[in-house]
């Protein structure tokens, strides 16, 4: 199927599949018989039920999730997680936070509000900073693994010698490779990026972690109590649930350079990202800043040496039929994002774009 929809470079919430919308839409009013829309069904009716089991079944086999992990659907997006983790996991006890940017940065502001919060290392926004000062004694160690606005992403997940679990913010890499479970106590993401709508918010926890949530943490925030209701405890976003499903789905069939699923989706990012990277590092007219051996497949700034031409690369860009180039305001520049959703071909036409800019405006 050929699209004529131009290709969208959001950040979040970002672009779906073309399938996975069509078929939302072919089954808007009617889904599978039942006379009804899924977000008009009961959550604790046979048909919604099937969709949570679907969906479940497929994400553990998609990402390989070992069986002493919880696979939670929540609310509340990866902002509600940075209170959520430390009412669940610190005891009001201490936690390390290894800020790398944006995100980890206001992860480790919300949970000083509940915990010993300490910055164990701080980088630049273009780099992993190396020297960790951990405490054996935290309850956990924060990380984002992928820093949707200053695009540093963690190529392998750090090792935490001392024992102390790994919490990780994957809400914007996440199912864009596999995760390596053996490192992580926690990991957690909002949906709107890689996986559905927003309203969408995974937890994944390992069993040991559960059951010491501190007495001030909501019922409906407590990780014990939704595992126990089998993410039932109250109303789930079911809708964003039925469309990540379809997702899952998706990801499960793609075909990529010999491979399937998510082996296909993750050779489909490393190509779409390698493209980009090339022609900015080839060009004198962009560039990105970044660290080589951190720079995000998932969200990648860029600058235009002549900043005073910004603008009109995004109204160009824009009728060139590429959207949501605009980077983030507190980073400036351009920022193009290569979610699973973005075939090859967007990026291919986003490198054409901007070697045709250069030509006429460099
Ligand atoms: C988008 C994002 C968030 C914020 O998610 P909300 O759903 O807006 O709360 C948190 N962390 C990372 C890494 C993100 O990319």
């Amino acid at each position: 199927m050929t699209s004529s929809r131009p290709f969208n470079f959001s950040a979040g919430p970002a672009t779906l599949p073309e399938p996975v919308l069509r078929q939302v839409a072919a089954e808007m009013l009617d889904w599978h018989g039942s006379g009804m829309s899924v977000m008009e069904m009961s959550h604790r009716g046979k048909e919604f039920g099937a969709i949570l089991e679907t969906a479940l079944a497929d994400l553990r086999e998609l990402l390989a999730v070992p069986s002493n992990f919880r696979v939670l659907f929540m609310q509340g997006g990866g902002l509600g997680e940075n209170a959520v983790v430390p009412l669940n996991l610190s005891r009001g006890g201490k936690v390390d936070v290894v800020v790398t940017g944006s995100w980890s940065r206001k992860s480790a502001a919300e949970a000083r509000r509940y915990a010993d919060m300490q910055i164990a290392a701080e980088g630049d926004g273009r780099s992993i900073p190396r020297d960790w000062r951990l405490r054996d004694d935290a309850a956990y160690v924060h990380v984002c693994s992928n820093e949707t606005i200053d695009g540093v992403e963690f190529h392998d997940l750090p090792h935490l010698a001392n024992g102390v679990p790994l919490v990780i913010d994957c809400s914007s890499h996440m199912l864009s490779r596999p995760i390596d479970w053996g490192r992580v106590g926690l990991a957690f993401g909002g949906a709107q990026k890689n996986i559905g709508p927003a309203g969408l918010t995974l937890v994944f926890v390992r069993d040991d972690l559960l059951g010491h949530a501190m007495d001030i943490c909501p019922t409906a925030f407590n990780y014990e109590t939704v595992a126990a209701n089998n993410s039932m405890y109250n109303t789930p976003p079911t809708f964003g649930i039925y469309v990540a499903g379809l997702v899952f789905q998706w990801v499960k069939q793609l075909e990529y350079a010999g491979r399937r699923g998510l082996a296909a989706i993750e050779q489909r990012n490393i190509d779409k990202a390698a493209l980009l990277y090339a022609a900015l590092d080839g060009s004198g007219f962009y560039e990105n800043r970044v660290d080589a051996g951190c720079r995000s497949r998932m969200n990648i700034p860029f600058f235009l040496k002549d900043e005073s031409l910004n603008e009109r690369f995004l109204t160009e860009a824009k009728a060139a039929g590429l959207l949501q180039l605009k980077g983030h305001k507190s980073v400036g520049g351009m920022r193009a994002s290569l979610y699973n959703a973005m075939p090859l071909e967007g990026a291919q036409a986003l490198v054409s774009f901007l070697k045709d800019f250069e030509a006429r405006h460099g």
